[in-house]
């Protein structure tokens, strides 16, 4: 179905089908691409998870050429007003988002978006700001890219065995050691650090991998000055839903509090990690304080939203493989080229 769809924005975009649109079209609907990474360049560099590198430098400028150019950028706590006072979008409204917050981010992208006049919303889980941390599915790619063991066998969160040797054999592995965690539930990340350590014989250099992947206070003050916006993506990057009531009021009060603290800003928006949601975790989001609330993938959101619904923003995931035709189509034909 992705394939097709790529070969169908290739076609629309050749037949200059897209510029059509683009110069034609008074979209009023919300699109939200969402972004990790920009740059390959740490990722190499320390054997980092490819997973969340979603562009690259040049097609990021290109693509933030695309929504300067003919979108209306907004942050997400200005498109949550809009939505509160059940305002109309400006014709093309764009909301670029950052997860997780990577170093790039401000290093790589910030430059790009002042060059295009596209403002955009960071979201970070503090914690890893604050701890000089970077998240567990680096140090897992980290750990297994590095490790001169044949096979790695691990307990934890499941019993595995990886077969290390073999072309994409390693690749393979990090994809099943992730999809292991992302099943595993109430996460133990101390017991699972030392389970990786030591099944792979390599040890996580943790500030060393924080100092050059990880954005820091300053650099988010930073971008705050350049007038973009920084919202939460919980404290740890735990998904919400299924957390008990203490740990879900930590996610999502403590992220706050921290940022505010350390930024002076107020946190008014928050990304779900890894879009998990449900009217649980909508409810206490909201008495936490959020007036708006991100997912990853759906459909795009349309104006006079419910108010549930501002706390359910679908968001359009980039992914690297996707073309800048494949973008430009997104952009432009949400509903069609969202998944
Ligand atoms: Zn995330």
């Amino acid at each position: 179905m992705v394939g097709k769809k790529d070969l169908l924005a290739r076609a629309m975009g050749q037949a200059g089908i897209l510029n059509l649109m683009k110069a034609r079209g008074q979209s009023r609907v919300l699109v939200a691409p969402a972004f990790h990474r920009v740059d390959s360049e740490a990722v190499r560099r320390f054997s980092l998870h490819c997973g969340v590198l979603d562009t690259d430098r040049s097609k990021f400028d290109a693509q933030m050429e695309l929504v300067g150019s003919s979108f209306v950028s907004l942050t997400a706590s200005e498109a949550g007003r809009m939505l509160a006072q059940e305002q109309a979008w400006p014709a093309r409204p764009a909301l670029v988002t950052f997860d997780d917050g990577y170093a790039d981010v401000v290093t790589c992208a910030l430059p790009v978006l002042r060059r295009h006049g596209v403002k955009a919303t960071l979201f970070v889980a503090p914690y890893y700001v604050e701890e000089r941390d970077v998240p567990w599915w680096d140090w897992v790619a980290h750990c297994f890219h590095h490790t001169e063991r044949e096979e790695v066998r691990v307990g934890y969160p499941e019993r595995c065995r990886f077969p290390m040797t073999g072309d994409g054999a390693c690749e393979a592995a990090v994809r099943g050691m992730i999809g292991a965690i992302g099943r595993a539930r109430d996460l133990d990340l101390g017991r699972l650090k030392a389970e990786v350590e030591g099944a792979t014989g390599v040890g996580v250099a943790q500030s060393e991998l924080a100092e050059h992947n990880i954005v820091t206070w300053n650099m988010l003050r930073q971008w705050i000055d350049e007038g973009h916006e920084v919202g939460a993506h919980g404290m740890r990057h735990r998904p919400l839903t299924g957390l008990s009531e203490n740990e879900l009021e930590l996610e999502l009060r403590e992220s706050r509090r921290l940022i505010r603290e350390r930024l002076g800003v107020n946190v008014e928006t928050i990304s779900y990690p890894g879009g998990a949601t449900d009217a649980h975790v909508v409810r206490r989001a909201r008495a936490a304080g959020y007036s708006l609330g991100l997912c990853y993938g759906g459909k795009p959101l349309l104006k006079r939203a419910s108010p549930d619904a501002r706390f359910a923003v679908p968001r359009q995931p980039v992914k690297a493989w996707q073309s800048l035709d494949y973008f430009h189509a997104m952009m432009t034909l949400p509903g069609l080229f969202a998944w």
